[in-house]
C-alpha cells in the first residue's frame, strides 16, 4: 500500500493537520508510490515553533560538534546510497545512473559542510585606534527554510540543509510535492543522527506551506530553487516580510559551437547536456548556436547521436533517458514543440508519441531536435524543461554572443572551441552566472557558489560555496577597549 507521508517536526513524525493529500505516482509505471500531505500554515507554524525552541541549544553546541554530525550523516547517506537513488528514479523518472550522480553531488554538499568550523571564522584588526581592537564574528542567525523543486529531489535540499545547520541554525525543508519521498528517506536518516529536537524539520506540501514559510515572522531566511515566476514571487514575498532570500529560478541555456571546435567531443558533450535527466535540469542545454560552417556538422552529428539514445524505464540499467516527471509535464513539452513548429521551426527529430514496451502509460518524451529556429520563436525564448534541443545559425562569434545575451535568462552558457581568444571573450562578455568552456553542463562544485543572473536568480548571495556561509550567518562587528 502507498505510504501516507508525515511531517517531521521537533524530532517526531507527525501527521499534517490537513485532510488533503497529493498522490505521488511513478511516471513510468503509474504506480501510486505515496500520498503527500498538502500541509497548511498551521503545520508550518508548528515547525517554526519547534525550530525556534531548538535554536538556543543548537547554537550553543560547539561548532566542532555540529560538524561531527555531518561526518556521520555522510556515512549514513553512503549506506543508503542505492535506496535513495532508486527512489529518485521512481518518483522523478530519471535514469538510475543520473539519480546516482545526483545523490553523489548531494553528498558532496555534506562534505562541504564539514568545513564550516574553518569557513565560519572571521577576521580582526588590533589598534584601529589607540588601545582599540576591532573584529568580526559570525553567528548563526536563527530559523531558515528551503523550498525545493522536483527535478533534483535529493540533491537540491542537500545544497542547503547541511551548511545551514552546521552554521548553528535550525531548519525547515519543504520539498516538491511531486517528488517528496526521497526527503522522507533523508529524514529517516537524520533521525538516526540524534540531533537535538527541532534542529531539522520537514513539512511536506505545495503552495499553502510555501506561502506560510515566506510570510512567517519566525523564519529568518529562505532558500528557494524552482521556476522563474515562483522564484520572483518568493523573492518579493520574502523581502516584503523582512527576510533574507536567495531564489534560484528557471533557465534557457545556450551553447555556442565554433567551427574550430573538436566536433566529435563537443557533440558527445552536448548530448549529455541536452538530454541528461530528459532535459529537466536548470543547466540543460536548450539552444545550440552553431557558428559558420559548424552548423551542418553539428546538426548531422547531433541527429545521429540523439536518435541512438535508449529511452526506457529508469530502473533498467541500460536506459539512458527516462520519463519526464508527469503527464502534465509531457503535455506542456509537446505543446511547446507544436507551438515552435507553428512559428516556423522544422523537425529534425521528433520525440513526441514515443512509447516504451511494457510502460505504455509512461510519460516518455523522446529526444527532439528543432532547426530553423529564430530568436523570436517560443522555443528559443521560453524554458521547455524537456528533451528538446533547438538549433540556430550565427554568421560569426559576435552574433552568437548577441543571441545568447538576448535571452531573459542567465543561468548558464557554454562555448565549444579550440581557440583561447574566443574562450576568453566568451567568459568576458556573456551574461550568465555559470560559464562552460568545452563543458556542456556548467555545474559548480559544492565549494563554489551556484551562479545565475537576470531572470534565473533573485537575491544577492547565491546558494553553495562561500555565499552560503554569508547567507546562513549574521556578522557582528566588535570594537573593544580594555584600558
Ligand atoms: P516550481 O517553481 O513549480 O516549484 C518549486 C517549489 O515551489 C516547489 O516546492 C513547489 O511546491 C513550490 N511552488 C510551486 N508553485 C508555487 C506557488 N505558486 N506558490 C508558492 N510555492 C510554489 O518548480 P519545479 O517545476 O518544481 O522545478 C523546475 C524548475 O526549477 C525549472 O524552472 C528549473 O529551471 C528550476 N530549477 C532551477 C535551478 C537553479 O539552480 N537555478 C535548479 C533546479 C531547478
Amino acid at each position: 500500500m502507498a505510504k501516507k507521508l508525515k511531517n517531521y517536526i521537533g524530532g517526531e513524525w507527525v501527521e499534517s493537520i490537513t485532510s488533503d493529500y497529493i498522490p505521488v505516482h511513478d511516471p513510468a509505471t503509474c504506480e501510486l508510490l505515496a500520498e503527500c500531505p498538502d500541509s497548511t500554515a498551521e503545520d508550518v507554524d508548528r515547525a517554526v515553533q519547534a525550530a525556534t525552541e531548538g535554536f538556543d541549544e543548537w547554537r550553543r553546541t560547539p561548532v566542532m560538534n555540529r560538524a561531527q554530525y555531518m561526518y556521520r550523516l555522510k556515512t549514513l547517506l553512503e549506506d543508503r546510497f542505492e535506496d535513495i537513488s532508486r527512489m529518485v528514479v521512481q518518483e522523478n523518472g530519471k535514469a538510475l545512473d543520473e539519480a546516482r550522480g545526483e545523490v553523489r553531488r548531494g553528498i558532496e554538499s555534506v562534505d562541504f559542510a564539514t568545513g564550516v568550523p574553518f569557513m565560519m571564522r572571521a577576521d580582526g584588526l588590533e589598534d584601529v585606534s589607540s588601545g582599540i581592537d576591532e573584529f568580526t564574528m559570525r553567528q548563526p542567525a536563527g530559523v531558515f527554510a528551503a523550498i525545493t523543486p522536483f527535478n533534483f529531489p535529493a540533491m537540491v535540499p542537500l545544497w542547503f540543509l547541511p551548511t545551514a545547520i552546521t552554521c548553528g541554525n535550525t531548519f525547515i525543508l519543504k520539498p516538491s510535492p511531486q517528488t517528496p519521498i526521497s526527503m522522507d528517506i533523508l529524514f529517516e536518516i537524520l533521525e538516526e543522527l540524534d540531533l537535538p529536537e527541532g534542529v531539522v524539520n520537514l513539512v511536506q506540501g505545495g503552495k499553502a506551506s510555501s506561502m506560510a514559510i515566506m510570510e512567517h515572522p519566525g523564519i529568518k531566511g529562505v532558500s528557494f530553487v524552482g521556476s522563474t515566476p515562483v522564484a520572483k514571487l518568493v523573492y518579493e514575498t520574502c523581502t516584503r516580510h523582512g527576510k533574507r532570500v536567495q531564489a534560484q529560478g528557471g533557465a534557457k541555456n545556450y551553447i555556442a559551437v565554433m567551427p574550430d571546435a573538436n566536433m566529435e567531443a563537443s557533440v558527445k558533450n552536448i548530448m549529455g547536456a541536452a538530454y541528461g535527466c530528459a532535459g529537466q535540469r536548470c543547466l540543460a542545454a536548450a539552444v545550440v548556436v552553431a557558428v559558420g560552417d559548424a552548423y551542418d556538422k553539428v546538426r548531422d552529428e547531433v541527429a545521429k547521436q540523439a536518435g541512438n539514445l535508449r529511452v526506457g524505464y529508469g530502473l533498467n540499467e541500460t536506459t539512458q533517458m527516462g520519463t519526464v516527471v508527469s503527464a502534465a509535464a509531457k503535455e506542456r513539452i509537446e505543446n511547446l514543440i507544436q507551438r515552435g513548429l507553428d512559428e516556423g521551426a522544422k523537425v529534425v527529430l521528433d520525440g513526441r508519441n514515443v512509447t516504451v514496451a511494457g510502460f505504455e502509460e509512461g510519460t516518455f518524451v523522446g529526444p527532439t531536435i528543432l532547426e530553423n529556429v529564430t530568436p523570436e520563436n517560443i522555443v528559443a525564448k521560453e524554458e521547455i524543461f524537456g528533451p528538446v534541443l533547438s538549433l540556430m545559425k550565427a554568421e560569426n562569434f559576435d552574433e552568437a554572443v548577441d543571441l545568447i545575451n538576448n535571452s531573459r535568462y542567465g543561468n548558464a552558457a557554454s562555448i565549444f572551441t579550440t581557440n583561447g581568444g574566443y574562450a576568453r571573450d566568451f567568459k568576458y562578455r556573456v551574461n550568465a552566472g555559470n560559464i562552460g568552456i568545452n563543458i556542456g553542463v556548467a555545474a559548480p562544485s559544492a565549494s563554489f557558489p551556484f551562479g545565475g543572473q537576470k531572470d534565473s536568480f533573485f537575491g544577492d548571495l547565491h546558494g553553495q560555496g562561500s555565499d552560503s556561509i554569508e547567507f546562513y550567518t549574521e556578522r557582528k562587528i566588535i570594537i573593544e577597549r580594555w584600558i
